[in-house]
């Protein structure tokens, strides 16, 4: 996971808080909380493909999608909850359901 100084976490805090479409396109933005703007996140243990933040506590799913590597970040409006599997939809379309042939 990439580092982020306090500066440019701070001006990506700045624009990310308010305008989310675009954040599963930021690597940096993994180690980023978006709600206090902490950079001490880490994987949620027990709960696989989730991140925490390690100072407010909130926690949201980012990990690389399935079937086309693409980054899904829970936070980013274009990859919305799926009602079945819980998981995030892709802009690929996939989430964890069984893919129907
Ligand atoms: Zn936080
Ligand atoms: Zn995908
Ligand atoms: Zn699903």
């Amino acid at each position: 996971m990439e580092q982020l100084d306090r500066e440019s976490a701070r001006r990506l805090f700045e624009v990310y808080r308010k305008q989310r479409d675009g954040i599963r396109k930021r690597p940096e933005l993994a180690s980023l909380c978006l709600i206090c703007g902490s950079v001490h996140v880490a994987a949620k243990s027990g709960a696989p493909g989730m991140l925490a933040c390690c100072n407010c506590g909130f926690s949201w799913y980012r990990y690389d999608c399935p079937a086309c590597g693409r980054t899904v970040d829970g936070r980013d409006p274009h990859n919305p909850g799926c009602r079945v599997c819980g998981w995030r939809i892709c802009t690929c379309g996939a989430c964890s359901c069984p893919v129907e042939s």
